[in-house]
């Protein structure tokens, strides 16, 4: 298949890790896969194994899920509890646990949870009932929330006054400064995510190489992809360059999608953030303007405002796992008692999760 076949070539594969192995010149190289999928990818063809034990692939907060926080998530339980609104979401915000409960135990206490692939499906359902209030959780980063966008104008535009979205949207630049700022961490680069980049281009991570001076290279997901990102990286390593190059050339420009930049900026507006283990992240939070305030769940419904997450209820240190800090199997809980049928944490949930991606590639 093309586009598939060439990127999973194993003598193309083998070749390009001894390449990266024959060009380790220090005792570490530490490199964070932000995108879930690229976690994913990276257990999925055993490409750690291919590689000198000196680079440490880091799996970082890309995955949306996994980053929101538990205030939101509690508010979005209290929604669920009220008879008059339907709760529609991504599949995967179903599972995720959070003190109290999660969406899916509210379904089986009698909650209307709907399951959605979309923001537009979503409106549709409102547009079908007529009689109650439909709201939609935006999560997401820059991929999921031009989507959110879209239903916003037209809920505007066709006057559908049931329908509202209570945004957790986020973006990635301003997060990954914080990540690349950070001593605890000392990162080497960034494997910088695909789709995210097919939105805000590589002139989206401009400032992130200006202001932590660090590797970083947009990535598609296949092995070679990665492969060659990652060599990039440790030979700007070596010598202490800052670089920014986009390897997914196939599918991320320049300037990436101009038209859905528009869009964003004119239905949202940037705000400080709460992400699950990283904090307050200020400018990375996605909130609907004023000119769409009537579809704005928050206000709608006067949701309390989120506080920073406290350790999760358990033992599971998802937190921890976000930051880079602990690998899964740190945690005492992976495998054991925390697996994907009974996640006790987000981490585990969705299949951009690490614990996840650890969990079905260990
Ligand atoms: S939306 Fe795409 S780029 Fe973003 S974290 Fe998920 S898989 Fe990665
Ligand atoms: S293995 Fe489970 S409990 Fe442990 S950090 Fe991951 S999601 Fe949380």
């Amino acid at each position: 298949m093309k586009y598939v076949d060439e990127y999973r070539d194993v003598n193309k594969v083998k070749k390009l890790a001894d390449m990266i192995n024959s060009q380790v010149r220090r005792p570490v190289y530490k490199i964070m896969e932000v995108c879930g999928t690229h976690t994913a990818s990276i257990h999925k063809f055993g490409l750690k194994s291919l590689l000198s034990k000196k680079i440490e692939l880091i799996s970082g907060p890309g995955c949306p899920v996994c980053v929101t926080s538990d205030g939101y998530l509690k508010n979005s339980l209290k929604l669920a509890k009220n008879r008059n609104i339907i709760v529609a979401t991504y599949p995967d915000m179903l599972r995720v646990p959070v003190e109290g409960g999660s969406l899916e135990a509210a379904r089986s206490e009698g909650a209307d949870v709907r399951g959605v692939n979309s923001a537009l499906e979503a409106l549709d359902l409102a547009v079908r009932s007529a009689k109650r209030e439909v709201v939609f959780l935006g999560v997401g980063f820059e991929t999921t929330a031009p989507g959110t966008a879209i239903a916003l104008e037209a809920a505007k535009k066709d006057k559908i006054r049931n329908f509202s979205v209570y945004s957790a949207h986020k973006t990635i630049p301003e997060a990954l400064i914080a990540l690349g700022r950070d001593k605890g961490l000392a990162l080497d680069g960034f494997l910088l995510p695909g789709h995210v980049s097919a939105i805000i281009g590589m002139e989206g991570y401009r400032s992130v190489a200006k202001k932590v001076g660090l590797a970083s290279v947009i990535a598609g997901f296949e092995p070679v992809d990665i492969l060659l990102a990652i060599l990039k990286i440790v030979k700007a390593a070596n010598v202490g360059a800052t670089i920014l190059e986009n390897e997914y050339t196939r599918i991320v420009t320049k300037s990436g999608n101009k038209q859905a930049q528009r869009l964003l900026k004119k239905v949202f507006i940037q705000t400080d953030s709460i992400w699950r283990g990283l904090g307050v992240i200020s400018g990375t939070g996605l909130s609907i303007r004023g000119a769409f305030g009537g579809f704005d769940a928050n206000k709608k419904f006067e949701l309390p405002k989120e506080k920073v997450d406290k350790a999760l209820a358990g033992g599971c240190l998802c937190a921890e796992v976000l930051k880079g800090r602990i690998t899964p199997q740190q945690c005492p809980l992976f495998a054991k008692r925390c697996t994907p049928l009974s996640p006790k944490g987000p981490c585990m949930v969705s299949r951009e999760g690490t614990c996840r991606a650890y969990f079905e590639f260990r």
